[in-house]
């Protein structure tokens, strides 16, 4: 099993050595590379994926990504910024699923801005289209508006589309996912508005008569956002497009209220997956020993279960992150009074300990 190592910048670095030393503790033989990416990348060859990079980045069963980005790069022309990483990485790997769980774990439950009764507990995964949709659809730009009641007017446009097969991928990806969790789906459209997501439901609903034991029901994204801060512990695996996804995997984060916790997996039609911090570089905290290496750790543990089929060692990593907060011990980001504040190599050596 060979994983790339990308560890970025800012604090991408310090979090990745703590997910590095909980996988060097499990009874596995992995292969494991490094590579700069984001603006150490730019800084070591010139540009934020450079080629060595991304070579490694396909050879390898995984990739774990730390975190791009810092404010010194932000006058450097577009294509050179660290960002552009990872869109190049998920185009150039056909990274067209993004899964992100949102769990908030009991101990954490006053981390959250909804009260504990709502959220205590909370444990849903969002897959995401993530290479389609208005995003990437074509014609897009500003042009003078041909007819209509603003003829003549400048406007801008963007083209929602989605091909058949795309939906048909991603949706074979949630089913899976319920398959593995509690076998419900629900997929989210705005059908009654829009022709693209009434063929995404339509399709979705094909797909559903390959996996007769997931129970499918369809909600409209303006509902689905309501009863995401309503009702959240509703959910248990959620598909949607891309725009749609972009919007609710960041309000499911957030009802967790601590971004320090949310891993993040990237695959492809094999598996194959990039594994991140739903989080960035944090430069502002970069190389203070403070960041909170969990959230990295748990995407370790996604790899482990998505990509390298090692669910057993997956449980085995997350059940080591549970006990250590069981422990009371809290990163400055995570912290509450009555509870032991430890830095980001710490934290990463009780996981270890944890899992022995
Ligand atoms: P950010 O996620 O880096 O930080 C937001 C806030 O959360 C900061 O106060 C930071 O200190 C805190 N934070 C983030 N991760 C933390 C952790 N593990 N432990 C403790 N605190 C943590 O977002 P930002 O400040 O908007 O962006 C900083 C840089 O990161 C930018 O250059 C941005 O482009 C980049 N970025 C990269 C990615 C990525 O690599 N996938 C994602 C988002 C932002």
């Amino acid at each position: 099993m060979k994983i790339a190592i990308l560890p970025g910048d800012g604090i991408g670095p310090e979090i990745v050595a703590q997910a590095v030393k909980v996988l060097n503790a499990l009874d596995l033989k992995f292969e494991m590379e490094t590579a700069a990416v984001g603006g150490a990348g730019y800084e070591a060859h010139g540009h934020p994926l450079p080629e060595a990079t991304l070579k490694l980045a396909k050879e390898a069963d995984a990739v774990l990504f730390g975190a791009v980005g810092d404010w010194k790069y932000d006058t450097l022309e577009r294509a050179l910024r660290p960002e552009q990483a990872i869109l190049g990485l998920r185009k150039e790997l056909g990274l067209f699923a993004n899964l992100r769980p949102a769990i908030l774990y009991p101990e954490l439950a006053g981390a959250s801005t909804l009260k504990p009764e709502v959220v205590s507990g909370l444990d849903i995964l969002i897959v995401r289209e993530l290479t389609g949709d208005i995003y990437f659809g074509k014609p897009r730009g500003v042009r003078v508006c041909p007819d209509g009641p603003f003829a003549g007017e400048r406007e801008g446009f963007d083209t929602m589309r989605y091909a058949e097969s795309e939906i048909r991928r991603i949706a074979h990806v949630a089913f899976q996912a319920a398959q593995k969790r509690s076998k419900r789906l629900t997929s989210v459209d705005k059908a009654n508005v829009l022709e693209t997501f009434q063929f995404w439901k339509d399709i979705v609903s094909e797909v559903a008569k390959d996996y007769p034991d997931v129970a499918l029901d369809h909600m409209y994204v303006d509902n689905a956002a309501m009863q995401l801060v309503r009702a959240p512990k509703k959910f248990d695996v959620v598909v949607t497009g891309n725009m749609f996804g972009d919007i609710l995997s960041d309000a499911a984060a957030m009802l967790t209220g601590s971004i320090g916790m949310l891993p993040s997996a990237s695959l492809d039609a094999n598996n194959k997956g990039l594994y991140e911090p739903s989080h960035g570089s944090a430069p502002d905290i970069a190389g203070k020993g403070i960041a909170n290496p969990l959230a990295t750790i748990l995407s370790a543990a996604m790899m482990l279960r998505y990509s390298l089929g090692q669910a057993e060692q997956a449980d085995r990593v997350e059940n080591a992150v549970k006990a250590v907060l069981a422990q009371g011990l809290r990163t400055a980001d995570i912290y509450e009074e009555g509870m032991t504040k430890v830095g980001t190599a710490e934290m990463g050596a009780a996981v270890v300990q944890a899992l022995r």
